[in-house]
């Protein structure tokens, strides 16, 4: 953490996140870099703060939206549709008919329901079809809830088809901070499978393999590289889908596009005993900026002038009146840490603002940039 950084967070009401868009753009290069010629949708849900959007356009990159809220936010920042893919398997049909009004005509789709939805609010759109894969080495799962299992997709890509829809690709997300290279080999390999069925089977031919998000982010445990990542999905795609002359890679990164952008600075609002636990309680937490932690998501944290101190065990909680308010149960932090001390969450630039509301009338974190 630069002098910058820490001499800002002592003249700034809290809590706050703090923003390098050099890093944003070093994050967008390298993943050009890691997959050559791939196509960037930035998944806006991890941060849509408007200089984030601006930086990442000004650079040539496309966006993955999940509603007409978020496809609104794009227009008026002046992204064209054409840069734009409707990634959320789950849509309102009004958003769909919004979408292709305004020129979007790219959807992700993972049910037979949705494909007719699209059908009839969209026609003649793009589809890619979501499968669903191994999620198993995420901290933040999304197999349950979304994707289609090969057979299925498979028969979805035949309906889009059937509806006059454009069935051209397909697509997965791997879940959210993989730390599993393997992950993506593997799923790349199913994806391949159904590309083969489809021309074989149905003579329709797609050209787009949409590799999803998941890309980690470096907090605790130690993470896989973009480059490790992309040569591993470089390789297998040489190898399953080698043939295909006129083959595309989409890759939908929201996190590792943003996380290690920004800090969180937050302060301690009270230490006290409870029984056997010492709590601290901050001015940010689940409801303002911290949502990840409910799954035990593990931030970096450190304390203003007290990182050499000795630890020990504390819980750590918001400042709102809920008791899942809580981060942490078994915070490791500096044994001295009390009130008015300065706490920074490392790497924190994705999911944290973005899922921060007004709840007890506390506003959520503002954001700055450096
Ligand atoms: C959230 C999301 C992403 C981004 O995922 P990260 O893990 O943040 O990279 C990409 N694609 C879709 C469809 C998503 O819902």
């Amino acid at each position: 953490m630069t002098e910058s950084v820490r001499d800002f967070a002592r003249r700034t009401e809290t809590p706050f996140l703090i923003m390098d868009l050099d890093i944003v753009e070093e994050n967008y290069r390298k993943l050009k870099k890691a997959i050559p010629n791939c196509r960037v949708f930035y998944a806006i849900k991890a941060n849509s703060h408007a200089r984030v959007i601006e930086k990442l356009r000004d650079i040539g990159s496309s966006f993955d939206v999940a509603s007409a809220g978020e496809i609104k936010k794009l227009l008026n920042l002046g992204i064209s549709p054409k840069n734009m893919i409707f990634a959320n398997p789950i849509k309102r049909e009004q958003d769909i008919a919004l979408a292709y009004d305004v020129g979007l005509k790219l959807f992700a789709v993972d049910s037979k329901m949705e494909i007719e939805k699209i059908a009839e609010n969209a026609p003649g759109s793009e589809v890619v079809i979501r499968l669903s894969v191994e999620n198993k080495h995420s901290d933040w799962p999304l197999s349950r809830k979304f994707g289609a299992d090969s057979l299925v997709a498979l028969e979805l890509i035949a309906f889009a088809n059937r509806v006059k829809l454009k069935p051209i690709g397909l697509s997965f997300h791997v879940g959210s901070q993989n730390y599993d290279l393997y992950s993506w080999k593997n799923a790349i390999e199913k994806a391949s499978k159904i590309f083969y069925w489809a021309e074989r089977h149905y003579g329709i031919h797609l050209s787009v393999l949409d590799i999803g998000g998941g890309m980690p982010v470096k907090h605790l445990k130690p993470v896989p590289t973009i480059e490790e990542i992309g040569e591993i999905v470089c390789e297998t795609v040489f190898d399953c889908l080698g043939h295909l002359k006129d083959l595309q890679i989409f890759v939908e990164p929201g996190r590792s596009m943003v996380g290690d952008a920004g800090i969180l600075v937050s302060k301690v609002l009270l230490r006290c005993q409870r029984g056997s636990e010492e709590w601290i309680y901050l001015d940010s937490g689940v409801f303002h900026g911290l949502m990840e932690t409910i799954e035990n998501f593990r931030y970096e944290i450190r304390v203003e002038g007290k990182d050499k101190e000795a630890k020990a065990p504390f819980v750590l909680a918001g400042p709102t009146c809920d008791s899942v308010d809580k981060m942490y149960d078994d915070a490791s932090l500096p044994k001295s840490i009390t009130k008015n001390d300065i706490v920074y969450f490392m790497n924190a630039g994705a999911y944290t603002v973005e899922y921060g509301t007004h709840f007890n009338g506390i506003d959520s974190p503002k954001v700055y940039f450096i």
